[in-house]
């Protein structure tokens, strides 16, 4: 497959159309950025790479970030992890109290930023330095020591996240969260922080295209059920309560991110990120949505 080819052609067909959306503001360091910034990166397992536009340039990843979050803590809890925190699609945006509140604290997903406030709790328990031993661990699966946390963006965050101070106290309240609410929080904003290019971010999900065995090394960091299982819940949890219609339209694995980028994986093939920091109003990259729905309708393949 030319993948390079059909990227060409995606982009020449999107050219000088409007798609509208909206950049993140919430976070006021995410108001900052660019917003026309539009890249692309697709990587192979057999090794092929191929970009367009700002694909060097690194953004903020935010909920993406939620993926490695995961892939760390869940071969450390192994299967306890499921009672803490569920496997459903939420239905609910991302931020959303009221069916944490019906559910007694235990959240749906560990996608949604509930359940990565459960992650971020169970890796603070288990780790000396969680901050550090979290960034080498991405530095690790990304290959790349160049990766960091942006530190205004994280504390950008913790002095305007309010919502995610009152799930984490909801939660906290409930019995699901043993450390204090503001180190989890504190631990949450700067996992969310961290900084990659979609050339980075793409080479480092090649691991989920790879069934969980590292790439270059060939260590398996998940097995093959836990990639599978974490597989699972991107496609079925990956993009707020649109999920459905990402699954609809792409048929892809993935995560967005209120960072305006999208990393998804073709199993077996490839892994592809796209950065474009308009969003719809489920928090989903407008521009990015429609690359991947195009992609994976002009290869006439996803995991279908
Ligand atoms: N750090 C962001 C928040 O908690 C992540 C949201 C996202 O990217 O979905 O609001």
């Amino acid at each position: 497959m030319d993948y390079s080819a059909v990227i060409k052609e995606i982009v020449s067909e999107l050219e000088g159309k409007k798609f509208g959306g909206k950049t993140a503001t919430y976070i006021p360091e995410l108001a900052t950025v660019d917003e026309n910034k539009f890249g692309i990166h697709l990587c192979t397992l057999q090794n092929e790479h191929c970009s367009f536009g700002d694909s060097d340039e690194k953004f903020s990843i935010q909920s993406i970030a939620k993926v490695f979050g995961l892939t760390m803590a869940y071969p450390i809890l192994g299967e306890k992890l499921w009672k803490r925190v569920g496997v459903e699609p939420s239905g609910n945006p991302f931020n959303s109290l009221v069916q944490l509140e019906y559910e007694q604290g235990v959240p749906r997903n560990p996608l949604i930023n509930a359940g990565a406030l459960v992650i971020s709790d169970v890796l603070i328990s288990v780790l000396k330095n969680p901050k550090s031993e979290f960034l080498e661990f991405v530095k690790r699966l990304s290959g790349n020591s160049s990766i960091n946390y942006n530190e205004k963006v994280a504390e950008s965050e913790k002095e305007t996240g309010y919502r995610n101070v009152a799930l984490a106290s909801l939660m906290k309240s409930f019995g699901n969260l043993d450390n204090l609410v503001e180190d989890v929080l504190d631990f949450y904003c700067y996992m969310c922080s961290i900084e990659m290019s979609c050339q980075e971010l793409a080479q480092t999900f090649l691991l989920y295209a790879n069934h969980g065995k590292e790439v270059q090394s060939g260590e398996m960091i998940l097995t093959a059920s836990q990639s599978k299982r974490l597989s699972a819940i991107m496609l079925t949890c990956g993009f707020y309560d649109q999920a459905g219609e990402f699954s609809f339209k792409v048929g892809l694995p993935g995560k967005s991110g209120v960072g305006g980028g999208i990393a998804a994986v073709f199993p077996g093939h490839y892994s592809i990120t796209v950065w474009s920091p308009k969003l719809n109003k489920a928090g989903n990259s407008v521009l990015g949505m429609e690359v991947l729905e195009r992609l994976t309708t002009k290869t006439g393949v996803s995991i279908f």
